[in-house]
């Protein structure tokens, strides 16, 4: 057993909580950590400490909001009778890099997944209907991942839109099950959004 100072262990168990990092590698970047010199450590824990008040989520799409203004739902250019339904403002981006879709983005904040404990009280969507209330969509397309969770969401929005007479569409992806769409490469993504179908 390797007795490691009670703070570096500190520092590893953080490190390990990142996706992909297993123990080995947390105790490499524990070590590099030592290596950097104090004033980009304080640099690098003052940007952690406050990461959460500088970027917040827009209260009306939940993506990502540079200082006071979010630039998707100010946008003059973007078409804001097309909404594209996805779980989390990571995959907001990966859309952007296609440069498929023009329209608005609403961010639910998650996939239903009973094994996780996220049920349908967790997703957002009081400001999705309050969004479908005040403006007329005429398309709303479903980007999910390709799993279970992302089936069973788009299945449950898919009933609750169409009731609003919302046309719902969800991305072609001729993907193998548990594909996820920040790891899909962007031509495939595109196709999927030109491809895109009623279900
Ligand atoms: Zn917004």
């Amino acid at each position: 057993m390797i007795q490691y100072p009670s703070e570096l262990l500190i520092l590893i168990a953080y490190l390990k909580k990142l996706p992909g990092v297993g123990r080995k590698t947390a105790e490499r970047f524990a070590f590099y950590l030592l290596d950097w010199s104090d004033e980009d450590l304080k640099k690098f824990s003052h940007q952690l400490g406050c990461l959460k008040e500088k970027i917040t989520p827009c209260d009306t799409c939940g993506c990502l909001k540079d200082a006071d203004s979010c630039s998707f739902c100010t946008s003059k250019i973007r078409d804001p009778s097309t909404l594209c339904l996805v779980s989390s403002p990571r995959d907001v981006y990966a859309i952007e890099e296609t440069h498929a879709f023009k329209g608005h983005y609403h961010v639910i904040g998650g996939l239903l997944s009973p094994l996780e404990g996220r049920s349908i009280e967790q997703l957002t969507l009081d400001k999705l209907e309050k969004r479908l209330s005040e403006h007329t969509i005429e398309e709303a397309i479903i980007a999910f991942d390709s799993t279970l969770e992302g089936d069973a969401t788009a299945l449950f929005l898919k009933q609750k839109l169409e009731k609003l007479g919302v046309k719902t569409t969800r991305l072609a992806f001729g993907l193998p099950m548990g594909s996820s769409l920040d790891f899909v490469d962007y031509g495939t993504l595109e196709k999927a959004f030109t491809g895109r179908h009623t279900f």
